[in-house]
């Protein structure tokens, strides 16, 4: 069999992924994993998906030739424009997908989960657009830290239920998330929103964000004579803008895979978001992966500059990526990524989300050849992260 770093029939990668759920969940999986591949092959599917992805969230982003950067860095790099999709980041490509899944599968109720907000809200933007309902769960210290993501929710007309149970920050809002779930199995369906969570998620999310790659792909095409760039770079949270930009190359081992992680204040000051660096297998949101826990499996609280990078551990297929070398890991502090952002912004225009700047950081320190050709996947734009870098720069 030819090797491949696509999930296999069983829902792994390599000895990754899988879905370690409390048995009453069972149903809801099931429903999911025994369909979605039909749903999402038929033509009435892609119709209606590839026509929102066109009219409503502006597909395709471009491809853009960042010619200051590359005389920087004397390499040739590429940037693809994410942060132009409708609501600034490339979750929306997800949140569209899982919105037209839901309604195939006859559901009428969402439910999401979200820590910075940023899912939370490109849920709700999708609810809106079909007039389904919507009920977000938040920590309520992260409802605290994010308000103008909460007001945006609400705005959109999303329900937002405060977790106030543990830490009361992301992985309680996921447990609340979960026991709703149980509770309403028959009308409702839980979007998650990255390469995370039990099979068939992480490849689900993986398919709906691969048009990221799909449209490289074509883009260079055109703008290089050739598809394959040289190395693809991408900041990884949970993991999907990454699996996005990478899905087409996966199996085609001539591209370099480059993942960049917050290494937070540094590595090893035990503030970090370094799953691959410091992270051992373990079982979290339902799957076995890489994730960040103490010597008795204590899930470690993360900590990041940037809220879309401060999760503890990856999705299945970058756990897999990394055990298997097939992508080179590169971990980013929160000072080299700030500085990074700013030189973006002041080179190019364009003012990247803090989770972006990480990716960029590493041409500081990583040399590319001259005619090589790097696609750096710009995540997200940064008027999120505004008084973030305002503070941080005293601008
Ligand atoms: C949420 C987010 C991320 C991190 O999530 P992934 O699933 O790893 O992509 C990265 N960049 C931006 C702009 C985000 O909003």
């Amino acid at each position: 069999m030819k090797k491949t770093y696509h999930v296999d029939e069983n829902g792994y990668y390599g000895s990754f992924g899988g879905a370690y759920i409390p048995e009453m969940l069972f149903p809801n999986t099931e429903e999911l994993r025994t369909q979605y591949l039909d749903i999402m092959g038929s033509e009435s599917f892609k119709k209606e998906f590839d026509a929102l992805l066109k009219d409503y969230v502006g597909r395709p982003t471009p491809l853009y030739f960042a010619k200051r950067l590359s005389a920087l860095y004397n390499t040739k790099i590429y940037l693809k424009r994410e942060d132009l999709c409708h609501t600034g980041a490339h979750k929306v490509n997800n949140t569209i997908g899982q919105i037209l899944m839901a309604k195939r599968l006859g559901k009428t109720r969402i439910i999401a989960e979200t820590g910075a907000g940023q899912h939370g809200v490109a849920t709700a933007t999708v609810c809106a657009l079909m007039g389904m309902e919507c009920v977000v769960y938040m920590g309520a210290v992260d409802i605290k830290r994010q308000a103008p993501n909460v007001a945006r929710m609400k705005m959109l007309g999303a329900t937002v239920r405060a977790a106030e149970s543990g830490s009361k920050t992301l992985k309680d809002a996921t447990n609340e998330a979960i026991r709703d779930w149980i509770n309403n199995p028959v009308n409702t369906h839980y979007i998650i929103g990255s390469v995370v969570g039990p099979h068939p998620y992480p490849d689900m999310v993986a398919r709906f964000q691969s048009v990221i790659s799909k449209e490289i792909k074509s883009q260079l095409l055109e703008k290089e004579g050739r598809e394959n760039p040289d190395h693809v770079v991408a900041c990884v949270g949970g993991g999907s803008n990454a699996a996005g930009a990478y899905y087409h190359f996966l199996d085609t081992p001539q591209v370099n895979i480059i993942a960049v992680e917050a290494a937070g204040k540094g590595i090893h000051t035990g503030e970090s978001a370094a799953t691959s660096a410091l992270g051992k297998e373990g079982i979290i949101h339902g799957s076995k992966t890489l994730l960040m826990q103490t010597k008795d499996g204590q899930i470690t609280e993360p900590y990041s500059i940037s809220a879309g990078l401060d999760y503890p551990g990856v999705g299945p297929m970058h756990a897999h990526l990394f055990e298997s070398k097939r992508a080179e890991f590169i971990s980013v502090t929160d000072q080299d990524a700030m500085a990074a952002g700013l030189l973006v912004s002041k080179m190019e225009g364009i003012i990247p989300a803090i989770e972006t700047s990480h990716a960029f950081a590493i041409f500081e320190s990583r040399p590319f050849g001259k005619e090589e050709v790097v696609v750096v996947n710009l995540s997200g734009r940064g008027d999120k992260d505004l008084n973030t870098y305002i503070d941080y720069f005293k601008l």
